[in-house]
């Protein structure tokens, strides 16, 4: 079916001007980035002509491929899906950001392999806020440790915290579980961390992680449609 691209971002746009107002925030706090992972790269120079800048992508390899393609176009490439030690170098090279850090041994390969001419790669920490054993990130009590090391290497900008909370329609247990991204970024700051990022809420749950604080969304099919 075909997807009303445009018309899908405007109203997600309107959606979370309202939800900035709703939360007193001020207009224009939270970025929406586009998640694109399996959509052709024309559907993504649509959504650019469309006015939209920073696109996530779930496969390395997927993220190279477009950001080639997509080259003469002033995209944002956000890595937002699991990277393993193989795939590095592709993200490192092609990536303005990663939202997926949940391990030292990664983060270094990340420096390593940063090219010279590049700005160095923005990175959140992910957080498995809810501690479910399908999920990525590390726990609470490890975000402190890993930021701490994060911090001495070179060639990554520690910007903030990521979180997938659990897939649920209970409001309130999503207040909590995004509360708690929230809480272990104010606590990184009190320590003296210079982090700005909440990278949290999905098609299905942004509205409520904007209550809580989210700078930045991450929609995929309430833009793109369904993925096959
Ligand atoms: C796929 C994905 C999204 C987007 O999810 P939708 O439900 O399609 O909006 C956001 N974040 C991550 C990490 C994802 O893998």
């Amino acid at each position: 079916m075909h997807q009303p691209i445009c018309e899908n971002l405007n109203k997600i746009k309107h959606e979370i001007g309202r939800q900035e107002t709703l939360a007193g925030r001020q207009a224009g706090s939270v970025t929406l980035l586009a998640v694109s992972k399996t959509k052709p790269a024309s559907v993504i120079a649509e959504a650019h002509a469309c006015g939209q800048q920073a696109f996530g992508e779930n496969y390395a390899q997927e993220l190279a491929e477009k950001s080639q393609e997509l080259s003469q176009l002033p995209i944002q490439w956000h890595f937002i899906g699991p990277l393993q030690s193989n795939k590095t170098r592709l993200v490192a090279e092609h990536a303005h950001w990663v939202h997926s850090i949940e391990r030292l041994k990664i983060a270094r390969r990340l420096s390593e392999q940063r090219p010279e001419e590049l700005p160095p790669l923005q990175v959140c920490i992910q957080v498995n806020v809810d501690e479910e054993a399908s999920k990525a990130g590390v726990t609470l009590d490890e975000v402190r440790p890993l930021a701490q090391e994060i911090s001495q290497l070179p060639r990554l900008q520690l910007r903030g915290l990521m979180c997938i909370p659990t897939n649920t329609g209970d409001q309130a247990h999503l207040h909590q579980s995004f509360g708690k991204l929230r809480q272990a970024l104010e606590e990184l700051t009190a320590d003296g961390f210079e982090v700005d990022t909440l990278s949290m809420g999905m098609s299905h749950d942004f509205p409520v992680a904007i209550a809580e604080g989210a700078t930045m969304v991450r929609v995929g099919t309430a833009i793109f449609g369904a993925r096959g």
